[in-house]
């Protein structure tokens, strides 16, 4: 299933995209794509509503974020071996961890606002893997269990806030509208293989990333159940795993950054694509 989410900020209704590619309306049957609608059972109930039998939603629609009630928004720190080497970095002997706030998310096609002070923001696209059942020290081979589906994912990053300005690289990822999700959660059943997607970005029409989740250096099983070691995760929580190459601060020989105006397109095999405009904060 392709769940999600419609309607203004805030007031966004869940639905699903039908076989037919039409939006339909799950507000009657369902309270959010959150919480124990996420869980195996939650899921097994929405599929078994006969998506003809819902409402159609017309019109332009505003997609917002395919996922509500998102407790931690968790991100995965140059686990791209190509990326790595861009970035100057060492392959690391485990996963590197930090968070983004959950304030950051938005929907996919909202704009992308560049913050007060900022020289230097850049974009990721990224596979999500959104949590679907309670994951408490995991293994590997029971941590697919725990996962309810994927979606695409910019982790938009101001490298001064990230790297120049001490601490965590939280600074530089949790500006508001940092964490554009959707446009659909793609139910885990639905991707045959996380870990042999395409994925891509472009700006202004200009090829900037252009991989493949086949270069990731831990995998979404792997990752699953590292990180329930460290804390429990939860239905609703996300978890980005990394970008591929072609990063604006990995351009040779003079990085690259998002000005007003411009447009991103990103998008992963089977998961959708994302369009955002960049606007200066007010
Ligand atoms: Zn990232």
């Amino acid at each position: 299933m392709k769940l999600l989410r419609f309607g203004a900020p805030g007031a966004e209704k869940p639905g699903l995209m039908g076989p037919d590619g039409r939006i339909r309306d799950l507000s009657a049957h369902v309270t959010d794509i959150a919480g124990e609608w996420l869980t195996p059972d939650g899921l097994a109930r929405i599929a078994a509503i006969d998506p003809a039998s819902l409402p159609v939603v017309d019109g332009p629609v505003r997609y917002g974020p395919c996922v509500a009630g998102t407790g931690k928004f968790i991100c995965v720190g140059l686990n791209y071996a190509d990326h790595a080497a861009e970035t100057g970095a060492k392959i690391p002997e485990e996963p590197i961890l930090f968070m983004k706030a959950t304030s950051a998310i938005t929907g996919p096609n909202d704009p992308v606002i560049i913050p007060r002070g900022s020289e230097k923001t850049d974009w990721e696209v990224e596979l999500g893997v959104v949590i679907g059942k309670v994951a408490r020290y995991v293994t590997e081979d029971a941590a697919m269990d725990h996962v309810a589906g994927y979606c695409v994912i910019n982790d938009v990053s101001e490298r001064a806030f990230q790297t120049e300005r001490g601490g965590q690289w939280t600074k530089g990822k949790s500006a508001d509208s940092f964490g554009p999700i959707g446009p659909w959660l793609v139910t885990r059943d639905e991707v045959a293989d996380p870990q042999n997607l395409k994925m891509w970005l472009t700006v202004d029409g200009v090829s900037r990333q252009d991989g493949s989740s086949k270069t990731m250096i831990f995998g979404v099983r792997t990752l699953v159940s590292y990180i329930s070691q460290f804390m429990s995760l939860h239905p609703g929580d996300i978890i980005s795993t990394g970008t591929p190459p072609g990063v604006g601060m990995g351009i040779k020989p003079t990085p690259v950054y998002l000005r007003p105006g411009q447009e991103i397109r990103l998008g992963i095999e089977g998961l959708g694509e994302q369009t955002q405009t960049t606007v200066a904060a007010e």
